[in-house]
């Protein structure tokens, strides 16, 4: 077996195809040195040495003799020796998954420097750069490699720093870099209780073993968790010849996305930092320049740089994010990736590319991640807001948060433990790979160092999360949890609004509102509308919410639940009057209120559904719902309907039942109260036919709920066909309408055939068919089931992601047999699965008609149909590739 890959020079042994074995730095690094570019020579140790390295702790059989054979290599592309006094080589130990997690594992640089080899350097290039590289070489390896406290080398820095009156560290002479290189090693001995390694073959190795040990160091694990990266998957290490942004002021080192990875925008986005090491941007400690200065600074370089974007970006046909280094006037490439990007800047690069043809219609699409787009709809500030900023910042990430101010990740962590559904604003200096835990949990960022290409902010855009950074007039005091931000002077847990859009930081809380989409974004929905085979209807209840559902490109809508409407506060008393009636003509006169109400509802939603289905649903829930809750209200109820107290109480003891939601509900309420489902058909009807008469094409369809026979089906579909006649006698004008029912009971999917000769369609109800095939309750078993993910049990929420094996199962036995019943039966969904890309893809594959979901959902449920669709024809070409 090979265990080493080299490259930057001529060919290299690998190339991008080998991400499994070379992880993605290596494949990359491969990859650019075999279309010409500028690499620092170095080789890849593959990833199947760290697995077994962390298999039986030892390092295999072979490796040894390779790696020494790839240092040959690196010293002879470059010309200097491996701990050669004289002209010393000097390596970088990165690791590199094939998953990219930026920051979660381990980096050594300047390796090779001992008390020797650093005066060879001096003489080659400088004593002060070279004493710089050491002193980075020992900060770092004792952290990494020692496991010793970097921040005990920082204050040793600082005081230094201080001491000379410098602002930087590259403004330490060499005299006082001397100092702190000795102090360094003291230091270190002092940490680690040994003395700091002087030979480099002794270091390497240590390197070598301190990157593989870092895949499972706690914040790497959570990071894969978070992102459902195998743990079985191990890094591979770069080792690659060091290039020097440190050599002075024509030196620099740099980071640069090809397009804008906030806003997507085809324009090339980076910082440097003249004088300084890659990790000096990354820390986000100083604040870097843009990378148009270098254009005046150093002409030739920058013309040089933006080719060999563009040529990456042909070539891999993605945005690419990269890190660079000018040693000297002479421009090296040190990685190149696919940049993590917002969802917003992923719709226009996708768009864009595919206009530019760069890459197809079909790639755009399925370059969407169908989850993320519900990032797209985060919430924006108003335009007509009235509000305060108090400090702007970077515009890291757009979209806006508002939240109480919290100043560590594990302090965000332990309150969304205590209240999922608190708002919680990030706040600090700047974040570190060990604050992802928490990052994954606030609701928005601020940091006040950093620049676009800082951890939060790649963060931030990873996770579509509002984030501002390098924000100047921002300084936390984390000893008295106190915040000031510009003249203001705030406490952890107070409340104020961040605009990652504007990198605007306001006090309080601001008004909100839903964002348009973009042209990009239209454009590839109208591309996914054109491969998908599945209908998209919404789920909306309101006239409001239809409007809504339309402008996302909903094609109808698959439930409009009736009783939401009742809980309006102008409606809710009638609706109690109702529950509280003593026989059926006191019900009968509560309806006679409801009716109007219910008309205008319905007629305003087939307006705005003009030649598009809606399904009405009958009433579903369990009457109590509709009763106050408190004492206080349920006596300012009794004396509004003029009724005792000891009524009321009857009532509701009477209404009372152990499991309500397998209790007087659903279909049940229509059947025992046959005048309900009459007053909401006639509503309905009356509606429809009034719409039809001023040029609306409507289409109601009447959906009965929790139907488990046949039988109940037939005697709620002859009160809505009665209701029907009567009104369209009446009306003198007839519409075309149906009446289905929901599958949402599993004996209704058993005995889908019967039903289904007597129902126009099925829409499966999946909220409740999860609830009944598993048996959880749907409001109360998140108590068990985050245990229950952890132990395997389940592998995901099966009320987020439809349960395949089981209820899966029913819906697919309901569809085989309802088509039985009735040939071309149409079929759709409405449980909230309808907006969930699994199980959408789920309904594509046993074919229904359509799934419905959440207004907000809608656009994800189209490009997640599409996806199917696009995913499907390419299995049955017999093609992996896109
Ligand atoms: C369902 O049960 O899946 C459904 C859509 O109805 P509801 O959520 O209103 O019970
Ligand atoms: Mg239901």
């Amino acid at each position: 077996m090979k265990f080493i890959y080299r490259f930057g020079s001529h060919r290299a042994d690998g190339s991008a195809r080998m991400r499994d074995i070379l992880g993605g730095k290596g494949a990359n690094l491969a990859e650019m040195t075999n279309i010409g570019l500028p690499v620092p020579p170095g080789f890849t140790i593959a990833t199947t040495v760290c697995r077994y390295y962390l298999r039986h702790q030892q390092m295999p059989k072979g490796l040894k003799s390779e790696v020494e054979q790839g240092i040959r290599f690196i010293e002879k592309v470059v010309g200097r020796g491996f701990g050669d006094e004289e002209r010393p080589l000097l390596v970088s130990v990165r690791s590199g998954a094939k998953v990219s997690m930026p920051g979660m594992m381990d980096t050594v640089l300047n390796l090779g420097l001992n008390e020797k080899t650093v005066q060879g350097l001096a003489r080659l290039s400088n004593e002060r750069f070279a004493l710089d590289s050491y002193r980075r070489f020992i900060q770092m390896y004792a952290g990494v490699v020692l496991g010793a406290k970097e921040a005990e080398f920082e204050k040793i820095l600082k005081e230094e720093r201080e001491g000379c009156g410098a602002k930087s560290d590259a403004e330490l002479d060499a005299a006082t870099l001397r100092r702190v290189v000795s102090r360094y090693l003291t230091k270190a001995q002092e940490l680690t209780g040994q003395e700091f390694p002087q030979d480099p073959w002794v270091q390497l190795w240590g390197a070598i073993e301190a990157v593989f040990e870092s895949w499972n160091t706690p914040r790497a694990v959570e990071y894969r968790r978070l992102r459902n990266i195998p743990d079985t998957m191990g890094t591979a290490v770069n080792i690659q010849a060091m290039v020097f942004g440190n050599l002075g002021e024509d030196s620099a080192t740099g980071v640069a996305f090809t397009r804008n990875p906030g806003t997507g925008e085809n324009r090339v986005e980076g910082e440097y930092l003249n004088n300084a090491q890659g990790e000096d941007i990354v820390a986000g400690i100083r604040t870097p320049k843009p990378l148009e200065q270098l254009s005046q600074e150093q002409p030739g370089v920058y013309k040089k740089l933006l080719a060999y974007f563009r040529r990456l970006e042909h070539h891999y046909r993605d945005m690419q994010d990269l890190e660079f280094t000018i040693e000297e006037g002479r421009l090296w490439i040190l990685q190149c990736r696919t940049g993590e990007r917002t969802p917003r800047a992923a719709v226009r690069i996708a768009c864009e590319m595919a206009q530019e043809r760069l890459i197809s219609q079909k790639e755009a699409v399925l370059r969407i991640e169908p989850k993320s787009v519900a990032a797209l709809l985060h919430p924006q500030i108003a335009p007509d807001a009235k509000y305060t900023v108090l400090a702007k910042g970077i515009a890291a990430s757009p979209g806006a948060a508002c939240g109480r101010i919290v100043l560590s990740a594990a302090r965000v962590v332990e309150l969304k433990r205590q209240d999922e559904k608190a708002k919680i604003i990030l706040v600090r200096h700047e974040t570190s790979a060990d604050d992802v835990a928490g990052m994954a949990r606030a609701d928005g960022f601020l940091t006040a160092a950093g620049g676009t290409t800082s951890h939060a902010a790649v963060v931030a855009r990873g996770m579509g999360k509002p984030c501002v950074v390098g924000c100047a007039d921002l300084r936390i005091d984390y000893d008295t949890r106190k915040v000031f931000i510009g003249s203001k002077q705030f406490s952890e847990g107070d409340v104020i609004t961040i605009n990652g859009s504007e990198g605007e930081v306001i006090e309080g809380e601001v008004k909100m509102v839903a964002p348009e989409l973009s042209r990009e974004f239209l454009t590839i929905l109208s591309w996914a509308d054109r491969f998908r085979r599945l209908g998209v209807r919404a789920n909306a209840d309101t006239p409001e919410d239809a409007a809504q559902a339309r402008s996302f490109g909903a094609e109808g809508i698959g439930l409009c639940r009736t009783e939401h409407m009742f809980f309006a506060p102008d409606r809710i008393g009638v609706m109690q009057e109702m529950i509280m009636a003593e026989d059926e003509a006191g019900r009968r006169r509560a309806l006679e209120k409801l009716l109007p109400m219910q008309r205008d509802d319905f007629y305003k939603i087939f307006r705005v559904m003009d030649g598009f289905p809606v399904t009405i649903r009958t009433l579903d829930p369990p009457l109590h719902e509709f009763l106050p809750k408190s004492q206080d209200e349920t006596e300012k109820m009794a004396r509004r309907l003029g009724v005792s107290m000891d009524y009321v109480k009857a009532v509701v003891e009477r209404l009372r039942e152990d499991n309500p939601m397998l209790g007087f509900r659903g279909c049940r309420l229509g059947i025992i109260h046959p005048e309900i489902t009459e007053m909401q058909a006639r509503a309905i009807f009356e509606a429809a036919c009034q719409a039809e008469q001023d040029g609306v094409r409507v289409h109601p369809e009447v959906m009965i709920p929790l139907v488990s026979d046949v039988a109940e089906f037939r005697l709620q579909r002859a009160v809505v066909e009665r209701v029907a006649e009567e009104v369209f006698a009446r009306r003198g004008v007839r519409v075309d309408y149906l009446v289905g029912t929901m599958i949402e009971v599993p004996r209704a999917a058993i005995l889908a055939r019967e039903i289904a000769r007597e129902a126009d369609f099925f829409s499966f109800g999946t909220n409740d068919l999860t609830q009944m095939t598993f048996g959880f309750s749907r409001d109360d078993a998140d108590r068990f089931l985050g245990r229950y993910e952890e132990l395997g049990i389940l592998k995901q929420n099966p009320f987020d992601t439809l349960d395949r094996a089981g209820v899966g199962f029913l819906v697919s036995l309901g569809k085989r047999l309802g088509r039985q019943g009735k040939r071309g039966l149409k079929l759709g969904i409405c449980g909230e699965h309808g907006g969930d890309p699994d199980s959408v893809h789920f309904c594509h594959e046993i074919g229904l008609d359509y799934v419905s979901c959440s207004t907000y959902r809608v656009p994800g449920a189209r490009l997640a149909a599409a996806h199917a669709a696009l995913q499907e024809r390419t299995r049955s070409a017999g093609g992996g590739k896109r």
